[in-house]
């Protein structure tokens, strides 16, 4: 992984290196440390493995030096212990103790599923700020790198900006808006401290029934690979440490949405088994992936799913021969979540297998409760495997290297706390007008018998539908929490408040969400499909429609009102036997907190460019289909959408 260059300046540090003393000050920090080091660790091998003491102008402090200088020097400082610590990704809900970050030597924490007491930006920043100043706190001072899924903006935190899920996205066709929504996603993430985000998803949606479907751009390698570089440069802008840079995480690698039904969590897709060709999986999986290293991504994170039986987090030749060497990879793997454990029963064998393919750094991230294994089992485990001969020395050397490069490049040793000054830009009126351009953009007019769009001085409209009016249904999963919920789950206009303040001051606007009381509505509006729900849990057998949305849709129609209908939904729905009662239908996604993107689309403020990047299916049965398969029938195409 190192160049030419590098190498010089591994030969400079080798004679800086051995220049090196220790200092009783130094001394003094050993016996420190061994108190800090709790019972977790092999005592006996303290004294042997602490041999040198930075001091303030050790080389890895100076930011002049080049990083690798930096990297191998702060190497060599460093314990086993210290190594592993590194390695580790612990979530911050399960810390036992804030104090573990320095007895462990932790490496990176992460927010999933949790938020602080007071989920505001500021309280984010100031959590972030509390655990830095634990992990600065150490012998060595090395920042954590502290991550988090902003796959649809800063979404864990309250008042934060929520754009469109990536489907939404995909189907605008504009990598520059992609990467204008991940720029901003980055500046709000920047702005509560965190560091590194587990986005964008590059996989490859084949099968509309997995519940990741809207995570991803599409169901073609050419619309994941257009967007890919675009979010990745969004996020890492032009320099990886400029103050708004974030570390992006492509994933999951790889094969992700290709899988089985069938031979995933609870026999269904998610976490399943790609069963594809290598020539297959390179040509439809890897592309997006091609395009972010391009873009000089940073990390990767290896995928739940098998390919062909085989685990992707335990196979050398997709994580180390493919990535690390053919493709030239130089940042680091971050497991999944409880990844590993999912290999086999064999706690510690799967540790093993999986390093030993690559992965540098593990989401362990510590829950017993959720049937995972503790954070201090991992690293008492991957100690001992390296004692016993299990992974080498350089394995482990290779993967700390890698961390702490990616560590000395986002600059987090010359900035390791929040810039509270950018606070003020979380959920600004500026992102949410880049929100409401993209929502705009990536609505697909599918059908129009020439109601659309509405006048808005239309003398009465009626609105209903259990997703008019419900601001958790309409950013769906992945919002607050990781399944997402209905309800005002954070700020942001609904589409029924965005309705309203687009009409005329004469326009009557009634509302039911049964579509009762429509009787001398010009037009109704009903705004159905799907509730909040993320990962294996949206994973469905059946994509009809609820049987209420489509009762609300007919009380209207039975009092002579034509109806257009908008789909919130994270993916195709079955349509065909209603489409012909509708006048107009909009698939409108997951478009987040700026409901007024989709009144731009329904009162013509905006002509329609969005076309699908997912083939829209007649039935169930056809499921699944892609563009490109022999007897491609679907009831819309991919790349079909309506202009006015
Ligand atoms: C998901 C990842 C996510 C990680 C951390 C996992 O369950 O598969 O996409 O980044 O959790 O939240």
């Amino acid at each position: 992984m190192f160049s030419p260059k590098d190498k010089i300046s591994l030969l400079i540090l080798i004679f800086l290196v051995f220049d090196g003393c220790q200092s009783k000050k130094g001394l003094k920090a050993i016996e420190k440390n061994k108190k800090n080091m709790g019972s977790v660790l092999i005592k006996d091998q303290l004294v042997d493995t602490i041999t040198k003491i930075p001091t303030d102008n050790s080389l890895y402090k100076n930011p002049e030096l080049p990083v690798m200088v930096r990297v191998w020097d702060l190497l060599s400082y460093m314990t086993l212990e210290e190594k592993i610590g590194q390695m580790t990704q612990v979530g911050r809900q399960f810390l036992e103790s804030d104090s573990d970050i320095g007895t462990y030597f932790l490496g990176s924490l992460l927010s999933a599923g949790s938020a602080p007491t007071k989920n505001i930006p500021k309280s984010w920043a100031e959590m972030y700020d509390s655990v830095q100043k634990i992990a600065l706190s150490t012998r060595l001072g090395i920042p954590l790198i502290y991550g988090i899924d902003a796959v649809h903006g800063h979404n864990n935190v309250v008042g934060a900006t929520i754009f469109p899920h990536q489907i939404g996205l995909g189907c605008t066709n504009n990598p520059q808006l992609v990467e204008d929504v991940y720029r901003a996603t980055a500046v709000e993430v920047a702005a509560t401290g965190i560091d590194w985000n587990f986005a964008p998803n590059l996989g490859v949606s084949r099968d509309e029934r997995w519940g990741r479907t809207y995570e991803c751009f599409g169901e073609t390698q050419t619309i994941v690979k257009k967007m890919a570089g675009a979010a990745v440069k969004g996020l890492q802008s032009d320099r990886l440490d400029s103050p708004t840079s974030i570390l992006a995480c492509a994933k999951h690698f790889i094969g992700d949405g290709g899988t089985k039904w069938g031979t995933g969590l609870n026999e269904k897709l998610d976490q399943g088994d790609a069963q594809v060709s290598e020539q297959k999986l390179r040509e439809i999986h890897l592309p997006g992936y091609l395009q972010a290293l391009e873009e000089g991504v940073g990390t990767i994170m290896p995928s739940y799913n098998q390919i062909n039986g085989e685990h992707c987090h335990g196979n050398k030749d997709l994580l180390t021969d493919l990535l690390k060497k053919e493709l030239k990879f130089e940042g680091f793997l971050i497991s999944d979540w409880q990844a590993l454990e999912k290999i086999g029963d064999d706690y510690k064998a799967n540790i093993i297998r999986s390093i030993n393919a690559g992965v540098d750094m593990v989401m362990v991230p510590g829950s017993e409760k959720w049937g995972g294994q503790k954070y201090q089992t991992f690293i008492n485990l991957l100690i001992e495997s390296v004692n016993e001969g299990s992974i080498s020395e350089i394995r482990i050397n290779d993967a700390v290297s890698r961390i702490l490069k990616t560590k000395f490049e986002t600059g987090l040793f010359e900035r390791p706390y929040s810039d509270k000054s950018l606070l003020s830009k979380v959920g600004s009126k500026e992102h949410r007008k880049i929100a409401r351009d993209a929502v705009k953009q990536s609505l697909v007019v599918l059908k129009n018998d020439g109601v659309l769009p509405l006048s808005k001085d239309l003398g009465h409209i009626h609105v209903a539908g259990k997703n008019a009016d419900d601001l958790g249904n309409q950013c769906g999963g992945w919002t607050i929490s990781i399944q997402g919920e209905s309800g005002s789950v954070t700020n942001g206009t609904t589409i029924y408040e965005a309705i309203l303040e687009t009409v005329s001051s004469a326009t009557k606007v009634t509302f039911s969400k049964d579509g009762s009381g429509a009787k001398g509505a010009n037009c109704g509006i009903v705004i159905i499909g799907e509730k909040p729900y993320a990962t294996s849990q949206g994973d469905r057998e059946s994509l009809s429609l609820d049987k209420k949305d489509v009762a609300a849709i007919d009380r209207i129609r039975k009092v002579g009102v034509p109806v257009v209908v908008i789909i919130v939904s994270g993916r195709p729905l079955i349509i065909e036997n209603e489409l012909d009662k509708w006048s107009g239908l909009i698939a409108a996604w997951l478009p987040g907190s700026e409901g007024k993107g989709v009144t731009d689309i329904i009162f013509g403020n905006y002509n329609p460019t969005g076309r699908l990047s997912v083939t829209w299916p007649r039935n169930i049965e056809q499921i699944p289909i892609n563009f490109g398969d022999v007897d491609y029938d679907p009831l819309f195409e991919y790349g079909f959408g309506l202009s006015y």
